[in-house]
């Protein structure tokens, strides 16, 4: 629930600005302060199952704000933490980063009062831990890290009280199994839900109480206010098999605010390389889309990667743009025994119909898919800072 534990920090980004500090030396609290999280990252699970202990014992409050299951949040806590240290001297990425948290946070009920409590169970677990490097210069980088990261998160919640609703009620007004694991799902919220194309929302179940995911919008915004998902049901996924196998027309889910800055450039002439795995198609249908409706020719090549020909479950509806949209060419690329499209894998099928030097990259999908297709677009000529990309855990692990 800090700005560091109750949220995975997933975020969007042109690949080459992860670190946009450049080479600047690091100032004196960075040094201390990564430092500190070498020293404890090899017990990384101890440390954060000490911090949780130590806050839930001190604040028994705080606990019904969590999931039932704190695996994942212990792995986010420490991933926001590397994230946070990377940048602490890139003000601009952590900011952003930072506001994000803090926006997120208003859907689990955080408070300003409750980011002193995280912050004294943090740094005992730290000095626990950290007790080779930890000293009083220490423990002051720390606060004076901790102090900013707070006020961050707790202004950037206050700004966003004033135009948005924590979170939204949206129903589920269509329920469409296109494979037996993927499902679209259409929801209208209770309120307007202002959002762009390429961005996601968490998304919360009645089933999983406190287990919030990420889905894209699968659609640019619609004048009917609706909004569409693809939902690929993961093995053993809480959230994705519920909304894939359970999930039912009338049923209420809860919309968390809209996240990503993966967003068309329009004042670019540059044409649109866009690369989608699985249901990673769903927001590059988002920004074909948005493509088509602000009305400028521009070239948008669009490959759609699935693992056999029947998870190619948007594809009719892709073609149907192509036939529309003389701008648009759709390649699908199947793994195994191909009979539409390109049998192989997608950076491959990409760097075969290369160089695609006069294009921007738009990447979606598993985070494996998006780290080879990041080489297949630069090793065809895309320079790093115009590909774009959701992806998962810190900017860190992110920065290519
Ligand atoms: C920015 C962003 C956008 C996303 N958009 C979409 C989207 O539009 N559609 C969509 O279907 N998903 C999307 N995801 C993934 C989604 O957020 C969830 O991670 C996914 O649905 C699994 O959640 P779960 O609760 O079902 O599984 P969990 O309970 O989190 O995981 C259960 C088990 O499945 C494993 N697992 C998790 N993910 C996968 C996977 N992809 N393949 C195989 N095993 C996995 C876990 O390691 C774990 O062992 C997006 C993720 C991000 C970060």
């Amino acid at each position: 629930m800090t700005a560091i534990s109750a949220d995975d920090g997933a975020t969007t980004t042109g690949s080459g600005n992860a670190d946009g500090s450049g080479n600047r030396a690091p100032s004196p609290d960075a040094v201390l302060i990564r430092r500190t999280l070498a020293e404890i990252e090899p017990v990384a699970d101890d440390v954060t199952s000490y911090f949780y202990a130590l806050l839930f014992l001190h604040n028994p409050e705080l606990r019904e704000m969590f999931p039932p299951a704190m695996d994942a949040q212990r792995d986010r806590l420490f991933g926001a933490l590397l994230t946070a240290a990377e940048h602490i001297d890139d003000t601009v990425t952590l900011t952003e980063y930072l506001s994000h948290l803090g926006r997120g946070h208003r859907k689990y009920g955080t408070l300003p009062h409750h980011y002193p409590a995280v912050g004294e169970a943090l740094m005992y677990a730290l000095e626990r831990y950290a007790h080779r490097s930890w000293s009083p210069e220490v423990e002051g980088a720390w606060v004076r890290a901790y102090t900013a990261i707070s006020q961050t998160m707790i202004d950037a919640a206050a700004e966003d009280e004033l135009r948005a609703p924590p979170w939204w009620n949206a129903e589920i007004i269509s329920h469409e199994r296109r494979t037996s694991e993927v499902a679209v799902v259409t929801v209208r919220p209770d309120q307007p839900y202002p959002y762009r194309a390429g961005q996601y929302a968490s998304v919360e179940t009645p089933w999983w109480p406190r287990v919030w995911r990420y889905y894209s919008f699968a659609s640019c915004p619609r004048s009917d206010g609706l909004l569409s998902f693809h939902i690929k049901a993961v093995p053993a996924g809480w959230v994705s098999r519920s909304l894939v196998h359970r999930a039912r027309r009338g049923d209420m889910i809860r919309l968390g605010p809209p996240a990503g800055s993966m967003a068309v450039d329009h004042s670019s002439t540059r044409g649109l390389l866009c690369v989608g795995g699985s249901t990673g198609i769903a927001p590059i249908k988002a920004l074909v889309e948005d493509v088509a409706e602000h009305g400028r020719r521009r070239p948008v090549e669009v490959f759609f990667g699935a693992n056999r020909d029947a998870d190619l479950y948007d594809l009719d509806s892709f073609l149907d743009l192509e036939r529309r949209h003389p701008w648009l060419s759709v390649r699908p690329v199947v793994a195994q025994l191909a009979t539409r499209g390109i049998a192989g894998q997608l950076p491959e099928a990409v760097r075969q119909f290369g160089p695609w030097r006069e294009f921007d990259g738009y990447l979606s999908g598993p985070p494996q898919m998006i780290r080879k297709s990041v080489d297949a677009l630069v090793s065809s000529g895309i320079p790093q800072d115009r590909i774009w990309h959701d992806f998962l855990g810190t900017l860190v692990s992110s920065g290519r």
